[in-house]
Protein backbone atom coordinates (compact mmCIF):
# COMPACT_ATOMS: atom_id res chain seq x y z
CA UNK A 1 0.00 0.00 0.00
CA UNK A 2 1.01 3.54 -0.09
CA UNK A 3 0.84 5.21 3.39
CA UNK A 4 1.14 8.83 3.66
CA UNK A 5 2.54 9.76 7.26
CA UNK A 6 2.19 13.26 7.64
CA UNK A 7 4.94 15.03 10.33
CA UNK A 8 7.01 11.52 8.92
CA UNK A 9 10.15 13.45 10.29
CA UNK A 10 9.40 13.63 13.85
CA UNK A 11 10.09 11.20 16.57
CA UNK A 12 6.78 8.99 16.58
CA UNK A 13 6.53 9.76 12.07
CA UNK A 14 10.22 8.74 11.97
CA UNK A 15 9.60 5.22 13.55
CA UNK A 16 6.35 5.10 11.98
CA UNK A 17 7.86 5.42 8.28
CA UNK A 18 10.76 2.75 9.29
CA UNK A 19 8.46 0.26 10.49
CA UNK A 20 5.56 0.94 7.31
CA UNK A 21 8.92 0.29 4.90
CA UNK A 22 9.70 -2.67 6.94
CA UNK A 23 5.85 -3.93 6.80
CA UNK A 24 6.97 -3.59 2.80
CA UNK A 25 4.70 -0.27 1.80
CA UNK A 26 5.39 2.33 0.15
CA UNK A 27 5.94 5.33 2.41
CA UNK A 28 5.55 9.22 1.56
CA UNK A 29 7.16 11.39 4.30
CA UNK A 30 5.34 14.88 4.45
CA UNK A 31 6.72 17.45 7.14
CA UNK A 32 7.54 21.09 7.63
CA UNK A 33 10.59 20.32 9.59
CA UNK A 34 9.10 22.35 12.73
CA UNK A 35 10.55 20.24 15.38
CA UNK A 36 11.24 17.28 12.94
CA UNK A 37 14.65 16.50 11.38
CA UNK A 38 15.59 15.36 8.04
CA UNK A 39 18.32 13.48 10.15
CA UNK A 40 15.89 11.31 11.20
CA UNK A 41 14.73 9.91 7.78
CA UNK A 42 18.20 9.91 6.67
CA UNK A 43 18.99 6.21 6.59
CA UNK A 44 15.59 5.78 4.99
CA UNK A 45 16.55 7.91 1.69
CA UNK A 46 18.29 5.11 -0.32
CA UNK A 47 14.86 3.47 0.01
CA UNK A 48 13.29 3.18 -3.39
CA UNK A 49 9.76 2.96 -1.97
CA UNK A 50 10.84 5.86 0.35
CA UNK A 51 9.65 9.90 -0.34
CA UNK A 52 10.16 13.31 1.35
CA UNK A 53 7.80 16.09 0.75
CA UNK A 54 8.80 19.30 2.43
CA UNK A 55 5.19 20.83 3.01
CA UNK A 56 2.86 22.53 5.22
CA UNK A 57 -0.46 20.54 6.73
CA UNK A 58 -2.31 23.54 6.52
CA UNK A 59 -2.14 24.34 2.99
CA UNK A 60 -4.30 21.72 0.92
CA UNK A 61 -2.57 19.21 -1.04
CA UNK A 62 -3.09 16.12 -3.01
CA UNK A 63 -1.71 12.86 -3.52
CA UNK A 64 -3.39 9.20 -4.42
CA UNK A 65 -2.12 7.23 -1.37
CA UNK A 66 -4.22 4.11 0.40
CA UNK A 67 -3.69 5.41 3.74
CA UNK A 68 -2.91 8.75 5.63
CA UNK A 69 -0.94 8.73 9.56
CA UNK A 70 -1.99 12.03 10.33
CA UNK A 71 0.78 13.10 12.88
CA UNK A 72 1.76 16.82 11.85
CA UNK A 73 1.57 18.95 14.68
CA UNK A 74 4.48 19.82 18.31
CA UNK A 75 3.58 17.54 20.82
CA UNK A 76 5.74 19.03 23.40
CA UNK A 77 4.92 22.27 25.76
CA UNK A 78 7.13 24.65 24.47
CA UNK A 79 7.24 24.25 21.01
CA UNK A 80 3.48 24.13 20.84
CA UNK A 81 3.29 27.05 22.74
CA UNK A 82 6.14 28.52 20.62
CA UNK A 83 3.17 29.66 18.09
CA UNK A 84 -0.36 29.06 19.55
CA UNK A 85 -2.25 30.18 16.65
CA UNK A 86 0.03 27.88 14.09
CA UNK A 87 -0.37 25.23 16.37
CA UNK A 88 -4.34 25.53 16.71
CA UNK A 89 -4.06 26.02 12.40
CA UNK A 90 -1.82 22.71 12.22
CA UNK A 91 -4.38 20.58 14.09
CA UNK A 92 -7.52 21.89 12.59
CA UNK A 93 -6.65 22.80 8.91
CA UNK A 94 -4.53 20.22 8.61
CA UNK A 95 -7.02 17.79 9.73
CA UNK A 96 -9.52 19.02 7.20
CA UNK A 97 -6.99 19.18 4.35
CA UNK A 98 -5.85 15.48 5.23
CA UNK A 99 -9.49 14.44 5.38
CA UNK A 100 -10.18 16.31 2.21
CA UNK A 101 -7.78 14.27 0.88
CA UNK A 102 -8.92 10.65 2.14
CA UNK A 103 -12.50 12.07 1.03
CA UNK A 104 -11.27 12.32 -2.30
CA UNK A 105 -8.65 9.31 -3.28
CA UNK A 106 -11.27 7.36 -0.54
CA UNK A 107 -7.78 6.70 1.72
CA UNK A 108 -8.23 4.65 5.51
CA UNK A 109 -6.73 7.91 7.50
CA UNK A 110 -6.06 7.68 11.06
CA UNK A 111 -5.49 10.55 13.66
CA UNK A 112 -2.73 10.77 15.87
CA UNK A 113 -5.07 12.30 18.80
CA UNK A 114 -4.05 12.81 22.30
CA UNK A 115 -4.26 11.95 26.38
CA UNK A 116 -4.70 15.94 26.47
CA UNK A 117 -7.84 15.30 25.14
CA UNK A 118 -9.14 14.46 28.66
CA UNK A 119 -7.69 17.71 30.26
CA UNK A 120 -7.12 17.54 33.84
CA UNK A 121 -8.99 14.62 34.55
CA UNK A 122 -11.26 13.85 37.36
CA UNK A 123 -11.61 10.25 36.15
CA UNK A 124 -9.11 8.26 36.86
CA UNK A 125 -7.50 5.71 35.12
CA UNK A 126 -8.98 7.47 31.44
CA UNK A 127 -11.37 5.91 29.72
CA UNK A 128 -12.76 6.72 25.99
CA UNK A 129 -16.09 7.35 27.11
CA UNK A 130 -14.86 10.40 29.66
CA UNK A 131 -14.87 13.84 27.86
CA UNK A 132 -12.23 15.09 30.12
CA UNK A 133 -11.42 18.34 31.80
CA UNK A 134 -10.00 20.93 29.43
CA UNK A 135 -9.68 24.73 29.97
CA UNK A 136 -10.45 26.01 26.64
CA UNK A 137 -8.47 29.49 27.03
CA UNK A 138 -5.23 28.36 28.73
CA UNK A 139 -1.64 27.95 27.63
CA UNK A 140 -2.42 24.20 26.42
CA UNK A 141 -5.71 25.03 24.95
CA UNK A 142 -3.70 25.76 21.66
CA UNK A 143 -2.94 21.94 21.78
CA UNK A 144 -5.36 20.49 23.61
CA UNK A 145 -8.54 22.11 21.88
CA UNK A 146 -7.03 21.54 18.32
CA UNK A 147 -6.93 17.97 18.73
CA UNK A 148 -10.63 18.14 20.13
CA UNK A 149 -11.55 19.74 16.92
CA UNK A 150 -9.77 17.36 15.12
CA UNK A 151 -11.67 14.47 16.63
CA UNK A 152 -14.46 16.28 15.96
CA UNK A 153 -13.76 16.46 12.53
CA UNK A 154 -12.76 13.26 12.06
CA UNK A 155 -16.01 11.42 13.22
CA UNK A 156 -18.18 14.35 11.42
CA UNK A 157 -16.01 13.19 7.82
CA UNK A 158 -17.19 10.07 8.98
CA UNK A 159 -20.62 10.57 9.71
CA UNK A 160 -21.57 12.65 6.67
CA UNK A 161 -19.25 11.46 4.19
CA UNK A 162 -17.78 7.57 4.99
CA UNK A 163 -14.50 8.91 5.54
CA UNK A 164 -12.44 5.62 6.76
CA UNK A 165 -11.05 7.15 10.01
CA UNK A 166 -9.34 5.58 12.67
CA UNK A 167 -8.89 7.92 15.86
CA UNK A 168 -6.09 7.23 18.66
CA UNK A 169 -5.73 8.77 21.83
CA UNK A 170 -1.80 8.31 22.67
CA UNK A 171 -0.56 8.42 26.09
CA UNK A 172 3.02 10.03 26.88
CA UNK A 173 5.17 8.23 24.58
CA UNK A 174 9.07 7.95 24.60
CA UNK A 175 12.45 7.16 23.09
CA UNK A 176 15.43 7.19 20.41
CA UNK A 177 14.90 10.74 18.17
CA UNK A 178 12.82 13.30 21.18
CA UNK A 179 14.64 16.43 20.58
CA UNK A 180 17.23 16.97 23.40
CA UNK A 181 15.54 20.51 23.58
CA UNK A 182 12.15 20.04 23.35
CA UNK A 183 11.38 20.22 27.01
CA UNK A 184 9.48 16.87 27.83
CA UNK A 185 10.07 15.24 30.73
CA UNK A 186 11.61 12.03 29.67
CA UNK A 187 13.94 13.76 27.50
CA UNK A 188 14.93 16.85 30.38
CA UNK A 189 15.78 14.47 33.15
CA UNK A 190 18.40 12.25 31.11
CA UNK A 191 20.02 15.20 29.25
CA UNK A 192 20.15 17.10 32.53
CA UNK A 193 21.66 13.69 34.13
CA UNK A 194 24.36 13.06 31.59
CA UNK A 195 25.46 16.47 31.41
CA UNK A 196 25.68 16.79 35.64
CA UNK A 197 22.84 19.31 35.61
CA UNK A 198 20.54 19.90 37.70
CA UNK A 199 17.48 17.97 37.44
CA UNK A 200 14.28 20.16 37.61
CA UNK A 201 11.05 19.23 39.00
CA UNK A 202 8.19 21.60 38.12
CA UNK A 203 5.89 21.48 41.19
CA UNK A 204 6.10 18.74 44.25
CA UNK A 205 6.89 16.30 41.79
CA UNK A 206 3.79 13.76 43.15
CA UNK A 207 2.14 14.62 39.72
CA UNK A 208 1.72 11.14 37.58
CA UNK A 209 2.34 10.33 33.90
CA UNK A 210 2.05 6.79 32.02
CA UNK A 211 5.01 6.60 29.90
CA UNK A 212 5.15 4.63 26.88
CA UNK A 213 8.32 3.06 24.97
CA UNK A 214 7.56 4.43 20.97
CA UNK A 215 8.08 0.32 19.86
CA UNK A 216 5.05 -0.28 22.07
CA UNK A 217 3.10 2.92 20.59
CA UNK A 218 3.92 2.21 16.53
CA UNK A 219 2.88 -1.60 17.10
CA UNK A 220 -0.51 -0.34 17.90
CA UNK A 221 -0.98 2.38 15.58
CA UNK A 222 0.04 -0.15 12.90
CA UNK A 223 -2.70 -2.74 13.94
CA UNK A 224 -5.21 -0.15 14.48
CA UNK A 225 -4.72 1.15 10.95
CA UNK A 226 -4.89 -2.98 9.80
CA UNK A 227 -8.31 -3.61 11.40
CA UNK A 228 -11.30 -3.48 10.43
CA UNK A 229 -14.28 -3.42 13.33
CA UNK A 230 -13.44 -0.26 15.78
CA UNK A 231 -12.69 3.74 13.88
CA UNK A 232 -12.33 4.49 17.76
CA UNK A 233 -10.87 6.50 20.18
CA UNK A 234 -8.51 3.94 21.55
CA UNK A 235 -6.28 4.56 24.33
CA UNK A 236 -2.99 3.70 23.63
CA UNK A 237 -0.49 3.89 26.53
CA UNK A 238 1.72 1.99 28.91
CA UNK A 239 -0.66 2.08 31.81
CA UNK A 240 1.67 2.32 34.78
CA UNK A 241 1.94 5.24 36.31
CA UNK A 242 4.85 6.98 38.08
CA UNK A 243 5.03 10.27 39.71
CA UNK A 244 7.53 12.87 38.38
CA UNK A 245 9.92 12.71 41.46
CA UNK A 246 10.21 8.34 40.75
CA UNK A 247 11.02 9.10 37.21
CA UNK A 248 14.22 11.39 38.35
CA UNK A 249 15.30 9.31 40.67
CA UNK A 250 15.40 6.15 37.99
CA UNK A 251 17.09 7.98 35.75
CA UNK A 252 19.51 9.38 38.30
CA UNK A 253 20.07 5.41 38.91
CA UNK A 254 20.31 3.73 35.59
CA UNK A 255 22.71 7.15 34.48
CA UNK A 256 24.55 7.05 37.52
CA UNK A 257 24.68 10.66 37.29
CA UNK A 258 25.43 13.58 40.43
CA UNK A 259 22.82 15.44 39.40
CA UNK A 260 20.61 17.03 42.17
CA UNK A 261 17.00 17.43 42.38
CA UNK A 262 15.59 20.70 42.01
CA UNK A 263 12.07 21.99 42.24
CA UNK A 264 10.50 24.62 39.67
CA UNK A 265 7.73 26.39 39.33
CA UNK A 266 4.78 24.20 37.80
CA UNK A 267 3.32 25.59 34.80
CA UNK A 268 -0.43 26.39 34.40
CA UNK A 269 -3.15 24.05 33.96
CA UNK A 270 -0.58 21.18 34.45
CA UNK A 271 -2.79 17.67 34.78
CA UNK A 272 -1.96 15.88 38.24
CA UNK A 273 -2.31 12.59 36.97
CA UNK A 274 -2.49 10.49 34.05
CA UNK A 275 -2.63 7.14 33.50
CA UNK A 276 -4.54 5.42 30.11
CA UNK A 277 -7.40 2.46 30.44
CA UNK A 278 -6.06 0.16 27.90
CA UNK A 279 -8.80 -1.99 28.17
CA UNK A 280 -10.38 -1.22 24.54
CA UNK A 281 -6.96 -1.04 22.84
CA UNK A 282 -6.74 -4.83 23.99
CA UNK A 283 -9.64 -5.84 22.83
CA UNK A 284 -9.36 -3.96 19.47
CA UNK A 285 -5.47 -4.46 18.44
CA UNK A 286 -5.57 -8.47 19.22
CA UNK A 287 -4.45 -8.47 23.01
CA UNK A 288 -2.10 -5.69 22.34
CA UNK A 289 -0.14 -4.22 25.29
CA UNK A 290 3.22 -2.75 26.21
CA UNK A 291 6.05 -5.31 26.08
CA UNK A 292 8.86 -2.81 27.38
CA UNK A 293 8.99 -1.38 30.91
CA UNK A 294 10.16 1.82 31.74
CA UNK A 295 13.20 0.84 33.22
CA UNK A 296 14.42 -0.95 30.02
CA UNK A 297 13.14 2.09 27.64
CA UNK A 298 15.30 4.26 30.06
CA UNK A 299 17.83 2.25 29.25
CA UNK A 300 17.68 2.34 25.54
CA UNK A 301 16.35 5.95 25.65
CA UNK A 302 19.77 6.92 27.29
CA UNK A 303 22.02 5.13 25.34
CA UNK A 304 20.52 6.93 22.12
CA UNK A 305 21.34 10.41 24.46
CA UNK A 306 24.99 9.17 25.54
CA UNK A 307 25.41 8.57 21.60
CA UNK A 308 24.20 12.05 20.23
CA UNK A 309 25.47 14.30 23.19
CA UNK A 310 29.13 12.86 22.72
P1 LIG B 1 7.30 15.75 17.00
O1 LIG B 1 7.26 17.20 17.31
O2 LIG B 1 8.60 15.04 17.04
O3 LIG B 1 6.67 15.45 15.58
C1 LIG B 1 5.73 16.28 14.95
C2 LIG B 1 6.12 16.42 13.49
O4 LIG B 1 5.13 17.22 12.81
C3 LIG B 1 7.46 17.14 13.31
O5 LIG B 1 8.24 16.43 12.39
C4 LIG B 1 7.07 18.52 12.80
O6 LIG B 1 8.08 19.12 12.02
C5 LIG B 1 5.81 18.18 12.02
N1 LIG B 1 4.91 19.33 11.84
C6 LIG B 1 4.50 20.21 12.79
N2 LIG B 1 3.68 21.12 12.25
C7 LIG B 1 3.55 20.80 10.93
C8 LIG B 1 2.83 21.36 9.85
N3 LIG B 1 2.07 22.46 10.01
N4 LIG B 1 2.92 20.78 8.63
C9 LIG B 1 3.71 19.68 8.44
N5 LIG B 1 4.41 19.11 9.43
C10 LIG B 1 4.33 19.66 10.67
O7 LIG B 1 6.27 15.06 18.00
P2 LIG B 1 5.87 13.52 18.20
O8 LIG B 1 6.07 13.21 19.62
O9 LIG B 1 6.52 12.67 17.17
O10 LIG B 1 4.30 13.58 17.95
C11 LIG B 1 3.71 13.13 16.74
C12 LIG B 1 2.20 13.20 16.86
O11 LIG B 1 1.75 12.37 17.94
C13 LIG B 1 1.67 14.60 17.14
O12 LIG B 1 0.47 14.81 16.42
C14 LIG B 1 1.38 14.58 18.62
O13 LIG B 1 0.35 15.48 18.97
C15 LIG B 1 0.96 13.13 18.83
N6 LIG B 1 1.18 12.72 20.22
C16 LIG B 1 2.45 12.47 20.69
C17 LIG B 1 2.63 12.11 22.02
C18 LIG B 1 3.99 11.81 22.60
O14 LIG B 1 4.08 11.56 23.79
N7 LIG B 1 5.05 11.77 21.83
C19 LIG B 1 1.52 12.02 22.88
C20 LIG B 1 0.26 12.30 22.36
C21 LIG B 1 0.10 12.63 21.04
N1 LIG C 1 8.12 18.18 34.01
C1 LIG C 1 9.06 18.32 35.02
N2 LIG C 1 10.31 18.73 34.68
C2 LIG C 1 10.69 18.97 33.40
C3 LIG C 1 9.72 18.79 32.37
C4 LIG C 1 8.45 18.41 32.72
O1 LIG C 1 8.78 18.11 36.20
O2 LIG C 1 11.86 19.32 33.17
C5 LIG C 1 6.75 17.71 34.37
C6 LIG C 1 5.61 18.52 33.78
O3 LIG C 1 5.29 19.63 34.59
C7 LIG C 1 4.51 17.48 33.75
C8 LIG C 1 5.24 16.17 33.49
O4 LIG C 1 6.61 16.42 33.85
O5 LIG C 1 3.87 17.40 35.00
C9 LIG C 1 5.18 15.72 32.05
O6 LIG C 1 5.57 16.79 31.22
P1 LIG C 1 5.72 16.65 29.64
O7 LIG C 1 5.92 18.04 29.10
O8 LIG C 1 6.74 15.63 29.32
O9 LIG C 1 4.33 16.04 29.16
P2 LIG C 1 2.79 16.49 29.39
O10 LIG C 1 2.69 17.47 30.50
O11 LIG C 1 2.37 17.06 28.08
O12 LIG C 1 2.14 15.21 29.75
Amino acid sequence: MRCLVTGGAGFLGSHLCERLLDDGHEVICLDNYFTGRMSNVDHLRDNRRFELIRHDVTEPILLEVDRIFNLACPASPIHYQYNPVKTIKTSVMGAINMLGMAKRVHARILQASTSEVYGDPDVHPQTEDYWGNVNPIGIRSCYDEGKRVAETLFMDYHRQNRVDIRIVRIFNTYGPRMLANDGRVVSNFIVQALKGEDITIYGSGEQTRSFCYVSDLIEAIVRMMDQNDAIGPVNIGNPHEFTMLELAQKVIDLTGSKSKIVYLSLPGDDPKKRKPDISRAKKVLSNWEPVVQLEEGLRKTISYFEWTLK
